[in-house]
Order: structure tokens, then sequence, then C-alpha cells
């Protein structure tokens, strides 16, 4: 089952340490830009990303260039060893074109053109946006394609948000057409505008979703929003085509996001259909580290499944383009990363598949909006502050870890992610309004594996089932005939599939199975969910489940069995002492439903007896309480495993083999303490211990 295979995504042999540089804001501070150099070679930078919102200084005027700064840095980054990420400029225009070209500028829902201003705010369907940013990234490639210290492309930035123009909106009914085959009947069934009178006569009168409008048909924005990552990745489409043209060696990455309270997925693309056109995945990670509402492990459990996501959506090592080596700007509170935390969130990025390292920003700006956000060097240039130190620090030890580039994380746990899900769900009218959390429910199945050391993926529909031994879909309102009979098969051929309340109920149009609960799922579970019960966030039920007694919110399906077994039943209410937790023998697998949102202990207990039934191991046993995670990377000759401390207090491991720390070359074994943030990553030679059970 593990798969040894290295990827090595950026053609580097080496950990990427470094970050967004922006000499187009010095260009009249020689002095500064010299003294960048020294400074990157003391904290071991090796790869600068260079561009991201360089336009006006690359065409300060229509058809005016001036790339001989950007000669001068590649050349300096180059004589110090390093490499360039070079970025191409589409995510903030020159005041120049937005002037001479206003529909460029982006429309809002209430449809109000936006005025020139930030970053972003650009309409992804204009054909003069189009044509001049592939024309400057034209000249980029041109220049820079040959260029020895041009590792990679980082196109644009943070892709989000919507435009509801004209142009927009003309796109989105071609988008419209070719999907429904020019029949707007079939739309009209589709979307159910029957209700309320909605009907459409003609396709000119289908608008984007709108507070002041049409927002009530789930049909049509569900549409929109895939017509929004599809126009979204049109527009990157159209950015690569001379990218790709003319330095067809050089791979492609833009940077992927979260949203940063709960670090949940980007809710605004489907990242997905978005993964599949790029080479490399990458993403900006902004954990609020010490904050009040959770404890660090907590936060480091939820940044644990955001990068797993974004690992498996690829299945190969992905890069932390953006990270602070201290604090943000742009949080509620700005607070800055305690000593230790720096490095320890450093080598949880690494542990989880990423292999880079790398900070927004180099150096702070001067003025403007982001002066205050945390960067390597701060506005004394001064090396001895604690910053510098902790980001040299994290440079040094990257250096002893070039053997994990391009490493992989086999798993045999996979938890499913569908965006398309995510988004339906928010968009019903029904449940409850603020207990959906589909995302952090997700994250709640996570735990366990999490606490365990188990490695997970965590997926998508697009992916392979049959790799996994288990798989987990918690409340999959949204899925297709097709995605029933894949995940029907999965469970024929052995699989563990578990699944839970609110799940199986529309299909991919948002329109509800209409034979109650769908055949096949009928028969893979052996039972059918007859009624949901939402509770108000104080109401409190409990499910009995082996011998335990588990505390129950928000939602309660209330099931008929037909052929699975009772594993536990509700304790209260109008549906006390029916079934809860059900299993059921289908083909050769195993199908499990959940009828009701648990508290974290049954997920622990649950998952526990699907472990021990599955044989399901950590790579390397360590025992530890509580807030330590044991996470690894495995080459072809080792595994490199990451030991961490994500509490306050010391923390007593116990290794039961004896391996490598990787920082002191030294060997290591048995009970060692943890500091406070601390973390150890050692090396486990594989031939040693070639008779372990799970490794094959
Ligand atoms: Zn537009």
């Amino acid at each position: 089952m593990p798969r040894y295979e290295r990827t090595y995504t950026t053609q580097a042999n080496f950990i990427l340490h470094g970050g967004d540089y922006n000499p187009d804001q010095w260009l009249d501070r020689p002095d500064i830009l010299q003294a960048d150099l020294e400074l990157m070679k003391l904290s071991h930078i090796n790869t600068l990303t260079v561009g991201v919102f360089a336009w006006s200084a690359l065409e300060p005027e229509e058809g005016v260039y001036r790339f001989e700064w950007l000669d001068k840095v590649f050349d300096d980054i180059y004589s110090i060893g390093g490499r360039v990420i070079l970025a191409t400029p589409s995510g903030a225009r020159p005041a120049w074109l937005s002037k001479k070209y206003p529909e460029v500028l982006r429309v809002n829902a209430e449809r109000v053109r936006q005025l020139h201003g930030g970053r972003h705010n650009h309409c992804f369907t204009s054909s003069v946006y189009r044509e001049k940013t592939q024309h400057i990234n034209r000249l980029l490639a041109e220049r820079y394609g040959d260029h020895p210290a041009l590792l990679m492309w980082h196109v644009s930035n943070e892709y989000g948000g919507e435009c509801h123009c004209n142009l927009c909106q003309e796109a989105f009914r071609e988008w419209l057409k070719k999907k429904y085959n020019h029949d707007l009947d079939a739309l009209n069934a589709a979307w159910w505008t029957s209700f309320w009178s909605h009907t459409y006569t003609d396709w000119a009168q289908i608008e984007s979703p709108s507070p002041i409008g049409e927002h009530t048909i789930h049909g049509l924005n569900l549409d929109w929003k895939r017509f929004v990552t599809d126009q979204t990745i049109s527009f990157f489409e159209n950015e690569i085509v001379p990218l790709r043209e003319l330095t067809p060696h050089i791979p492609i990455t833009t940077n992927f996001m979260a949203d940063t309270h709960d670090l949940i997925p980007f809710q605004g693309l489907d990242y997905s259909k978005f993964a599949k056109h790029l080479d490399v995945i990458s993403w900006d990670a902004y954990p609020a580290w010490h904050n009040d509402w959770e404890s660090t492990a907590d936060l480091a459990m939820k940044v644990g499944f955001i990068n797993d996501l974004y690992r498996s959506l690829k299945q190969q090592p992905f890069l932390l383009m953006e990270c602070t080596p201290s604090l943000v700007n742009w949080h509620k509170v700005n607070k800055a990363k305690r000593p230790g935390m720096h490095f320890l969130s450093s080598m949880q990025m690494i542990a989880h598949g990423s292999d880079s390292i790398l900070y927004f920003q180099w150096r702070k700006s001067r003025g403007s909006f982001e002066k205050f956000h945390g960067a390597v060097v701060d506005h004394d240039n001064r090396t001895d502050n604690r910053v510098f130190q902790e980001v040299t620090k994290v440079g040094k030890m990257l250096k002893k870890m070039s053997g994990i580039v391009g490493t992989s994380r086999p798993a045999e746990v996979a938890i499913l992610y569908d965006w398309e899900n995510n988004w339906a769900l928010n968009d019903v009218q029904g449940f409850a309004a603020e207990t959906k959390r589909y995302p952090q429910t997700l994250v709640q199945h996570y735990r366990a594996f999490w606490e365990h050391d188990i490695p997970v993926d965590v997926i998508t529909k697009e992916h392979d089932f049959s790799r996994y031994r288990l798989l987990i879909a918690p409340m999959l309102y949204l899925v297709s005939e097709e995605l029933i009979a894949r995940l029907k098969e999965f469970v024929a051929n052995g699989g563990t599939l578990v699944m839970t309340y609110i799940s199986g109920i529309v299909d991919e149009h948002d329109l509800a199975y209409l034979t109650g609960w769908h055949q096949d799922l009928r028969e893979m579970f052996g039972m059918e969910p007859i009624e949901t019960d939402t509770l108000y966030p104080n109401d409190r039920n409990s499910v009995h489940y082996r011998g335990r007694s588990y505390e129950l919110k928000d939602y309660a399906t209330v099931i008929k069995v037909q052929t699975a077994t009772i594993e536990g039943v509700y304790e209260e209410d109008f549906y006390a002492n029916t079934p809860a937790v059900t299993s059921n023998q289908y083909g050769k697998g195993q199908a499990y439903y959940i009828g009701g949102r648990l508290e974290d202990q049954f997920h622990r207990d649950f998952y526990q007896v699907l472990m021990e039934k599955l044989n399901l191991r950590p790579i390397l046993f360590v025992k530890h309480g509580k807030g330590v995670s044991v996470q690894a990377r495995q080459a072809p000759e080792c595994d490199y495993v990451f030991i961490m401390n994500f509490t306050e207090e010391k923390q007593t491991v116990v290794l039961e083999e004896k391996v490598k720390n990787l920082f002191t070359d030294k060997e290591i074994g048995g009970e060692i303490i943890l500091d406070k943030y601390e973390v150890l990553v050692v090396e486990k030679k594989r031939e040693i211990h070639s008779n372990n059970k799970s490794i094959k």
C-alpha cells in the first residue's frame, strides 16, 4: 500500500526557504537592496518570490517597459546562490489601465462598478484585461525564461472574488447554454424554477445571484459558483499561454488560501477543479497561533487537516507559499508568534508535505497597508532580534532536511471534502442556519486520527477511493448518482465507509431525491434515515454506544433499520432507544452510519475500534500525551518522523525504537522530554525494521 516515490515538484533538491520580495518598493534605495543580499545569506534564504504586485514598476505607462531593475534582481539573487519564483503581476494593476479601460473594473453583486484600488479588483472576463495580462506575461517569459535563477512561475496572487458585470453575465449565459445543451427547459427543470413563478423563457432573463435580486434558486446559486471557478480557471489558463509556450520546463503554481478564523478551506473557488491546471499546489497559511478561543493543539490539528487536503489535491508535496515569521496585520488581533512557535509551525508544514517555508514578507514596506505585517527584516534592518534569529534557525535546519524533498505521506485513511457540497449545504434553507459547519465536522472526524498519529489524506470526489481502506464522508448532503455508485463499489470491494446525518439528500442540481434515501445507499447501509431532527444550540440528547453515554447536539437522524447491526441508540426524546449508530456488511466491505452530531470522545472511541479492526498504525510508535503530534514523510530508504509538542508544558514522550535525531545526528530512543513547543525530527531507517507490519 505505501508508495515511496519522490515527486520533485519544484525541480529543486533542497527545501525552499525565502518568500515574497518586493525590490520594486525600494528602487531608489540601492543601499537597501544591497543590504538585502547580505541579510539573505545570513538567514539561509535560497528562494525569493519576485514581482507579485510589480506591474506599475514593470510598465509605468502603457507600452513603456522597465525591466532593468528586475534583470538586476535576478542576477543578484543568482549571485548569492538563490532561485527566483517569478510572479505574473495580474494581482494588482496600474492606475493607467483602470482609467483607460474601465471594463477591467469589477462589478459587485449589487451591480455597482468598483473604483480603482486595493488589489484583485478586476473582471476575469474582460478581453482587455486578458490581453494585457497575457502580453506582460509573454514579455516576462521571453526575458527571464532562460535565466538560470528561474525556478517556478507564481501566477497572479490569491485568485478569488466574483464579477457581475455585463461581460460576466453574458459569459455566464454562454456557460449555461453549453451545460444545458441550449435547452432552457432542461435548465428550468434542473433549477426547479416553477417555484415562485421563476420560470425563464429567454436566456437573456438569467442574471447572476444578487442580494437585490434573485438569490432563492439553489440550482442557480450552485451553477453560479461553478461558473466563477471555471471563469477564474479560464482567466488563469489565458495567463499561462505564453508561459507554457516559452518555458515548458518551468512548473506553474498559484497560491491558494484558507478562511482564517476556523482555518477551513477557502470557500470562493473549487480548488479540486483548479488543482488539475497547476503543476504544484501552493498555499498561504496564516493560523492565529496563541488565540483565546482554542488550544494550541486544537489549532495545530486544523493546520494538519488543511495541509492534508491541499497535499491530497495532487497527491504530491505542496509548497507553503506564504506564512508570517512573526505576526500579520489583518487578523482582529495581531499577536506575535511566541518563542519557538515559528520553528515548530514550520516543521509542522514540512511534516504534512510542504517542500518549502516561504514568508510573506522578506522586508517590511515603509508605508501603506502592510507596513506592520511581519517580515524577516524589520524597518530597523537588524539581525539580532528574535524574528530574524528564528528565521535563521529554520534556514539552517532546513539544510539538514533536504532528503525530505519530494517524499510522500502514504495514507490508508481518507476523509472526503467536497466544495460543491459545502456550497449547497450553506445555501440550503433548512436544518439550522448556524450549525451546519460542514468543514468543521470533517475536522471533528479527523481529530481521532491526528491524536493517534495515523496519516490521513483529505481527498475530493475526483480521487480514486480504491487506494484507501477507510473512507469517511460526513454530511455528504449533495451526492450524484455517479458518486453513490462509486461509494458502493468501494464498499463492495472491501472498503470501510463511514457516513453521517444529513447525507445523500439531493443530487448534483440540489434537487431532492424522490424515492426517500437512494436505493444504493439503503442497500449498502442496510438502513434508511427517516427524519432529521434539528436541535436548538442549547438542546442536548445522548447516544448509548458500547456501554457508554455520549453527548449529542445539533442533529439527530431517526433511523429505520433493515439489515444493519445497531451499534448505538439514542437515549432521549421521542426516538429514545431507536438506532443512532449502525453498521452493515455489504459485499466484502462494511458501511457505518452515525446518525447524530456526537462529542469528540465518541469519535475517539468509535474510530479506535476501526483502527484496531483495520490494523491502522502510525509510522513510528511514540507514546505521548495530549497535544503532541507525530507525523511522518516517507522516502524510499527511510521515514522522517516529526514529534511536535503543541502545548505550553513540557511533555514526556517514549520512542519504542532507536532513531537518528536529524538536527544533532545522534541516536535517540526511550523516554525523552520535549520542552514547550519543542519539535524533534528523526530519521528511521527502513531496512532495520523490514519486519514492521505497517511497511509492506
Ligand atoms: Zn466582469
